[in-house]
């Protein structure tokens, strides 16, 4: 996916978020710090390629993580984003770190996660194993119009979701998507052993 793609998707699951009262930060927080840290966070994955948006920006750090993860690596997995949810846990109780700002930088850094495996690369979201998760929705190459077209297409969604919606009712779809997801991280699994095995 594109920056743009990304910052735009990003965006979209802001207003989701929001719209669904995920936390009280996205519904009463601070406006500024919201999308701030939702955009910088779906920039931030792509450092690890030195010619991304802030790879050119901040080469010093491009640089080594591509040459030591490549792109599409650490910074793309499950992991980094624990690691930084953790590492800003601390950082909001230790220091004046806005928890808004926080929150919106992690939903910002798991958008482009999901964007990205709308692509038919994927990306190993458990890194360091290498079992790819895809998508492929948007397909080889990048379709700037496509990409614009199914975050317009999510904003819209989320648009259309009443103020006072309450997250409690789509338990039972959020529910069957966390088992059909575990399913597929455990078929995946098998398939990497079996072939192993081979
Ligand atoms: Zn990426």
């Amino acid at each position: 996916m594109t920056a743009t793609g990304h910052l735009f998707f990003s965006v979209s699951s802001l207003i989701l978020v929001h719209k669904l009262s995920i936390t009280p930060e996205f519904v009463y927080g601070d406006r500024l710090h919201l999308l701030a840290g939702t955009l910088l966070g779906a920039l931030l994955p792509d450092i690890d390629h030195p010619l991304s948006y802030l790879g050119r920006l901040f080469r010093f750090i491009s640089v080594p993580i591509w040459r030591l993860c490549g792109h599409r690596g650490f910074t793309h997995s499950l992991l980094a984003w624990v690691l930084i949810l953790l590492l800003s846990t601390k950082l909001t109780t230790s220091y004046w770190v806005s928890y808004t700002l926080v929150q919106a930088f992690l939903l910002g850094y798991f958008s482009h996660l999901v964007g990205d495996m709308l692509t038919a690369k994927g990306i190993p979201f458990l890194w360091p194993t290498r079992i790819n998760f895809c998508f492929p929705i948007l397909g080889n190459n990048s379709n700037q119009k496509l990409e614009h077209s199914i975050a317009i297409l999510l904003a819209i969604c989320a648009i259309l979701v009443p103020s006072n919606y309450q997250l409690s009712t789509l338990l039972p779809l959020l529910q069957e998507i966390k088992k059909n997801l575990i399913i597929y991280i455990f078929d995946q699994l098998n398939y990497l052993i079996l072939l192993n095995s081979k």
